[in-house]
């Protein structure tokens, strides 16, 4: 059985005194059962790595480079981050990929490293508002699982998030049918390309704008197997609710 996942993208959001929010977290986990991971800016890794050391947290990079070290300015690699004491690593994001530029080439071999170093990967997709709007939504999310889930993916080292760009940030949510449309689909395309242990094995994350009001139906809907929340964990205030509906 998955066991369902609250995962927290911090963005480009905390300096030190953020960590108080980790606590806060900390302190109210409210569902032991469900796992949870934040993934705050790299300047605060070790920090909240220490903030929730001895309790059942994860903390995560949200982007490594392809290689482990080298004459790579400003980047970080997932030996990095796993040395830190991270356990996890978000790539492709949608704003990796449109700030940046990532392909999906890069993005698999980001993957690669990451599982590489026995970390989890969690690769992020999902589709804009023009492709939504021309009816190629599926299309879209199958050419992105094909181009950036590596062949190696193991069901306890991948995690998908599924993200619609125009979800993101916005208050806006797909209903429930098209969320679940997107991940039934991510399910099958996964067992037709790992086969059915795996496939179902392997954790799909809901994204874009997940709040504690609208959390329940989103986590109700099939194969939905946690959330990746960006705003909303920032606060425990917020984000405790969040993993209490799981
Ligand atoms: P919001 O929850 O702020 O919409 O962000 C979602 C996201 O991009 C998480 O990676």
């Amino acid at each position: 059985m998955r066991r369902k996942l609250a995962a927290g993208n911090w963005k480009m959001n905390g300096v030190k005194a953020q960590l108080a929010e980790l606590d806060n977290i900390r302190k109210t986990h409210p569902n032991p059962a469900v796992d949870v991971l934040i993934c705050p800016p790299a300047t605060l890794l070790s920090d909240a790595v220490k903030t929730v050391s001895g309790y059942p947290m994860m903390i995560g990079g949200q982007d490594c480079h392809t290689a482990n070290s080298g004459a790579h300015t400003g980047d970080i690699s997932a030996d990095m981050i796993k040395d830190a004491g991270g356990t996890a690593v978000i790539v492709g994001h949608s704003e990796r990929r449109e700030d940046h530029g990532e392909s999906d080439a890069q993005i698999c071999a980001k993957a690669t490293t990451v599982m590489e170093n026995g970390l989890i990967a969690v690769v992020c997709i999902g589709e804009s508002l023009a492709q939504r709007e021309a009816g190629e939504t599926l299309s879209v999310i199958g050419a992105q699982l094909a181009g950036s889930v590596p062949d190696t993916a193991s069901a306890a080292q991948l995690v998908i998030a599924y993200e619609p760009i125009w979800a993101i940030g916005t208050g806006l949510i797909p209903t429930l049918e098209q969320i679940a449309e997107v991940h039934d689909f991510m399910r099958e395309n996964m067992i037709q390309r790992f086969g059915t242990d795996t496939a179902n094995g392997i954790r799909l994350l809901y994204g874009g704008s997940v709040k504690p009001g609208n959390a329940t139906e989103i986590f109700a809907v099939s194969n939905v197997d946690g959330a990746l929340v960006g705003g909303a964990s920032l606060t425990a205030a917020d984000f405790c609710p969040i993993i209490a509906a799981l």
